[in-house]
């Protein structure tokens, strides 16, 4: 197992066969290994700054019916919301004194905001900080609408793949939506010049271990700039429900891996780990994640933006929880960056 966590270090890639060997038969003391690599690794490239990125989660109104997504279309429980233009500038305004320097825009594919009202919202941002990165994490878009949303102003977009396994993608989203055209998405974000991220859940239900090779691969070749890797969580509420989560070893062994096969990756240590285990945000980045990011979405809307149960959203998870999100970097050996963080090779 030290020979072949060695080579994945060395040469950045395994055979399918060597990755199921890792996947499958990685102990206790395989899975420090491999995280300590990926730290240094992490330290080498990045040192010990962690950049944090504010979260805005502009609406939780979806036309989209993913299986195993709280905010589904099917879900009658939810109470929706949507952020006007105003509320999203003004979390800006705060996070931006707090000293963020990104601003990510998450929300789902919400009919009313079409492509014209996103521009718009971009260019205001980009209009107030010309010197703040914009993020957005809204979907599947028409080349056009990304192409809009770039010259608006807008700098990364975050779409995980969630699976490269077109039978396992079927298994998590409804017939309308398709692998291909998520494929598609990605090819597009990337031509048009976006810092592009994708990513998986671990432990999806009906995830096997040849799928998550499918997906180490399809990354590898893909290279995005930002990978997103967190537990699947069960929502109460979707056809999951009754499902268990993701395993938060498999989690920090497939960070580690990604780190060591992309070393100046942008890799977050997600809410999802973060909301699994007490200590899963410190654990992610002490397995090779270089990025939190805080909640800056307003206080009374948060609790709705729940796409699995239990989510983090408060304390180190909120923006106005930095001091102690620092506290928490600091005791194990992390600061915070509040710089923009670019991919930078
Ligand atoms: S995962 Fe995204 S696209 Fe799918 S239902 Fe949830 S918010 Fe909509």
């Amino acid at each position: 197992m030290r020979k072949l966590i060695e080579r994945l270090h060395r040469e950045k890639t395994l055979s399918s066969d060597e990755f199921r060997i890792l996947l499958d038969e990685c102990d206790d003391d395989s899975l420090e290994l491999i995280n300590s690599i990926a730290r240094s690794e992490t330290l080498k490239v990045f040192g010990n700054r962690i950049f944090v990125r504010g979260l805005i989660e502009v609406g939780n109104c979806c036309h989209n019916d993913c299986l195993y997504c709280g905010i589904r279309r099917s879900n009658r429980n939810v109470e929706r919301y949507r952020l006007n233009k105003e509320t999203i500038l003004q979390c800006c305004d705060e996070g931006y004194r707090l000293g963020f320097r990104t601003f990510v825009l998450q929300g789902g594919e919400d009919n009313y905001m079409t492509d014209e009202r996103i521009s718009d919202i971009v260019s205001s941002i980009r209009r107030e900080y010309p010197d703040a990165a914009i993020t957005l994490s809204l979907g599947e878009k028409s080349y056009e609408a990304y192409k809009m949303f770039y010259e608006a102003g807008a700098n990364r977009y975050l779409l995980r793949h969630e699976t490269h396994n077109p039978y396992h993608y079927s298994l998590l989203h409804p017939e309308t939506m398709s692998l291909q055209n998520r494929l598609q998405c990605l090819a597009n974000l990337k031509e048009i010049g976006y810092q592009t991220g994708t990513g998986i859940m671990v432990g999806s239900p009906g995830q096997t271990t040849d799928n998550i090779i499918e997906d180490i691969l399809f990354i590898g070749e893909f290279k995005p700039q930002m990978i997103g890797i967190g537990p699947f969580i069960p929502h109460r509420d979707t056809p999951f429900a009754d499902k268990s989560a993701g395993s938060i070893r498999t989690t920090l062994l497939l960070l580690s891996i990604f780190r060591l096969m992309h070393p100046h990756a942008l890799i977050p240590s997600t809410t999802a780990l973060a909301s699994l285990a007490p200590d899963g945000r410190e654990r992610g980045i002490l397995a090779g994640a270089n990025v939190v990011m805080p909640n800056l979405s307003p206080p009374q809307e948060r609790s709705k933006y729940s796409l699995y149960n239990n989510k983090a959203s408060m304390g180190a998870e909120a923006a106005e929880g930095l001091a102690f999100l620092e506290q928490k970097l600091s005791a194990i050996g992390y600061t915070i960056d509040y710089g923009r963080g670019d991919y930078a090779e």
